[in-house]
């Protein structure tokens, strides 16, 4: 039978173990404080700096909140950047992405001290994560690897295939993998037999931005399929990159879209932030 890996589960044990650590660090007089940037009015964004701080609130820390007009430049955004840099109240600084056109985003990810950096997005954090130091590691992958522990599912020596190479998701989850000890392949949009390579994996973690491409002729019989994906439908509902229906039947376990990867990202967020506590 095929094991749902049940996202919304594991990241509400996440938050609660995180909400006790939070209690006991408090105990110790340490405190944490989450500064979130947005600007302009982004409707999805809105959603997801809202989540952040909700998530803020059910663990116990702070969070300030900066939302800057669609007009800002990027000289006074790199300004409020530096103002929370050198405030030692505020232990972790994130920018909603996108930022309107006119700013940089590398330049804007830069800026922020790698010491407060929870996206894990600075070359400082990706950079530790490619050598095997500590530091911040990008939210979504890190989630991916915590799915599949809590499912007790063993990375070592399994054939690992990402598809997918961008740097907040593909390449930090295929450094992740390889650092499980998974034999780990890296697929793209330049990559050939992507169907054959796929179908030798053991685990294929799919973040690819293309709603239910991946069916099950990508699939080889007892797989783990992690669905990075997420899509909204015409008919309002969600869906991933994985064709679920055609694909769950195949795995011995899959994540569903939603309540799979989506809602460990927001518990890896506030993993980043009250280790920098
Ligand atoms: P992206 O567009 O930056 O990267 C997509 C990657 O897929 C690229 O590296 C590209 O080379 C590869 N690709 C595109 N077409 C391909 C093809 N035909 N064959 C093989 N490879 C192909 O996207 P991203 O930011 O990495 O996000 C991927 C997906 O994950 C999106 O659906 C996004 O919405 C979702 N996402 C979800 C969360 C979450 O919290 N659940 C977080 C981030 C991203």
């Amino acid at each position: 039978m095929t094991k749902i890996i049940d996202g919304k589960a594991i990241s509400q044990k996440i938050k609660d173990e995180l909400k006790e650590e939070v209690a006991r660090k408090k105990g110790e007089g340490k405190e944490a404080c989450l500064a979130v940037i947005q600007v302009g009015k982004y409707p999805a964004s809105t959603v997801y700096v809202g989540n952040k701080k909700k998530a803020c609130a059910y663990i116990g820390i702070d969070s300030q909140s900066y939302e800057l007009p669609e007009e800002t430049s990027q000289d006074e955004l790199l300004s409020l950047i530096d103002k929370l840099n050198d405030d030692p109240k505020v232990t972790g600084i994130l920018v909603q992405l996108p930022v309107p056109g006119h700013i940089d985003e590398d330049t804007i990810i830069k800026r922020i001290s790698p010491l407060k950096d929870v996206d894990g997005f600075h070359p400082m954090s990706v950079g530790a994560l490619c050598i095997g130091e500590k530091g911040f590691v990008s939210c979504t992958p890190a989630g991916v690897i915590k799915l599949l522990k809590y499912s007790d599912i063993e990375i070592a020596g399994k054939e690992c295939v990402v598809i997918g190479r961008s740097n907040i998701v593909g390449k930090p989850m295929s450094l992740l993998l390889l650092r499980e000890n998974g034999t780990v392949t890296v697929c793209h949009s330049k990559t050939k037999n992507l169907k054959e390579v796929c179908k030798r994996a053991d685990i294929l973690v799919v973040a690819i931005g293309r709603p239910k491409m991946i069916n099950e002729e990508y699939i080889k019989d007892g797989a783990v399929v992690i669905d990075v994906g997420i899509h909204r439908m015409e008919n309002g509902k969600l869906c991933g990159d994985v064709d679920y229906e055609s694909v769950a039947p195949k795995c011995s376990a899959i994540t569903p879209v939603p309540g799979g990867v989506g809602p460990m990202t927001i518990a890896m967020l506030m993993y980043n932030v009250v280790s920098a506590m």
